[in-house]
Parts: structure tokens; sequence; C-alpha cells
């Protein structure tokens, strides 16, 4: 099962895609994440990464499909894989099909998690993340057991650079440009479903293995 996740950035993507991938046992690929690792360890790829995310832009296509494509064709991806933050650009879903179709192969599944721009601010606003393991919590709606410490993994939770509101306007703008113009391009591939992601978590759960079936 191949699933894409779409959305506003800090629409539920990351909480539900880990979800997904634990149900039916499939890899969860964030691009975010797998950024974030190279900026971590300093690597050339992080170094250019961190240029554009400090900005709230996005990282250019050049780097970003390379990457992503190189990943999904690792072993473990070949029964299926949730992919969370890519596509974000129209030539990042048209490589993406190319290199599907070169396979003999098709995205099943593009969920769209729908979450007005009034909601976004205070999601990102309350978002702790751990840059150890990945592990992502809410203030409000899905505190640590301890107060700035990850659950998983005991490590201290920060609030990332570019979850600051003079960012997230940025964001949030270079979503409506760029980003949601994929939700006609995989409507017109007939894979789109969306559902309401300002429900509680479990609610938006139950929506998404809904579509995706037992
Ligand atoms: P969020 O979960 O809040 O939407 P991500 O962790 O997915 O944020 O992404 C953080 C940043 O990493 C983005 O703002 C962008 O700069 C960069 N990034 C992640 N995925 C992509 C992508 N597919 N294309 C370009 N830039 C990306
Ligand atoms: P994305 O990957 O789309 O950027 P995240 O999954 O990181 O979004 O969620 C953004 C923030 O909102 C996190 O702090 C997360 O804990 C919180 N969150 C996610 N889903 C919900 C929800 N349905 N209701 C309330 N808060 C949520
Ligand atoms: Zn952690």
């Amino acid at each position: 099962m191949k699933i894409i996740m779409l959305g506003a950035p800090g629409a539920g993507k990351g909480t539900q895609a880990k979800r997904i991938a634990e149900k039916y046992g499939i890899p969860h690929i964030s691009t975010g994440d797998i950024f974030r690792a190279n900026i971590k360890e300093g690597t050339e790829l992080g170094l250019k990464a961190k240029e554009y995310m400090d900005q709230g832009l996005l990282v250019p296509d050049e780097v970003t499909i390379g990457m992503l494509l190189d990943r999904i064709h690792q072993a473990d991806c070949k029964n299926g894989y949730v992919l969370d933050g890519f596509p974000r650009t129209i030539p990042q879903a048209e490589s993406l099909n190319k290199a599907l179709a070169d396979m003999g192969e098709a995205i099943d599944f593009a969920i769209d998690v729908d979450v007005p721009d009034e909601n976004i601010v205070n999601r990102m606003g309350g978002r702790r993340a751990c840059l150890k393991c990945g592990a992502t919590y809410h203030v409000e709606y899905a505190a640590p057991k301890a107060d700035g410490v990850c659950d998983a993994c005991g490590s201290g939770l920060v609030l990332r650079d570019d979850d600051k509101p003079e960012t997230v306007q940025k964001r949030l703008t270079v979503y409506h440009d760029q980003t949601q113009p994929l939700i006609e391009y995989y409507k017109g591939q007939g894979v789109l479903h969306s559902v309401d992601g300002t429900q509680a978590m479990e609610a938006v759960f139950e929506s998404i293995t809904g579509i995706l079936g037992a």
C-alpha cells in the first residue's frame, strides 16, 4: 500500500502517518525528518536544506526529489510506505509518478488532512519536537508525561525554529502557492480522499482507516 499524506504544515500529517505505518506495517517516510537528521549530523545535504527551512521556504526540488527516490527504492519499501511531507510541489509529484510508473506501480491513496489556517498557528505554536527520535507532542493536545521531556527516549523537547509564528505564516503562504495544487492533481488521478483534520487525533485516525480499510 502506497500512501501520500497531504495537508498544511501542522495539519497532523506526521501524527497520523506514524499510526498508519504502525497499523499497516509499512515505513513512515518524512522528508522533514530526513532533512533534520542531516542537519544534526552536519552533512552537506543538511547544510543546504537548513538555509531554506529556516526561512520557511521549500528545499529545492533538485535536492529533494533524488533523496526521496533513493529512499523508496530501499528494501523495506517493497510492500509500500506512507509519505509524509512529499510531494510538496507539482514537479515532485510528477517525478514520483514517473519513477513508480517505470516500475509498473502507482500511488494507492492520497489523503488530504484538511485544517483551516486559523487552527494551524495554534497547532504549530504548541508543537514540541524531539530532535533525537522524531517524536512530536503538543503542549495541550498531546502533552508528554513530564514537561519538556520525550516519553520515548528521555531527550529534551524543543519548539522548532520554523514553528515560530513569523515563519509559520510564511510556510502557510508557501503551502497555498506550491503544495495545495496537489489536491487537484491527485483528484485527477482518482486517488484523493479528504478527512476533517480539525477532529481529535483518534477521530481523524478512524476516518483514515475507514478509507484505507482494515
Ligand atoms: P511540517 O511537518 O510542519 O509540515 P516538515 O517536517 O514536513 O514540516 O518539513 C519541514 C521543512 O522541511 C519544510 O518547511 C521545508 O523547508 C522542508 N521540506 C520537507 N519536505 C520537503 C519537500 N518535499 N520539498 C521541499 N522542502 C521540504
Ligand atoms: P504535520 O506533520 O502535518 O506538520 P503534526 O502531526 O506534527 O503535523 O501535528 C502538528 C501539531 O498538532 C503537533 O503538536 C501535534 O501533536 C498536534 N496535533 C496533531 N493532530 C492533532 C489533532 N487532531 N488535534 C489536536 N492537535 C493535533
Ligand atoms: Zn525522543
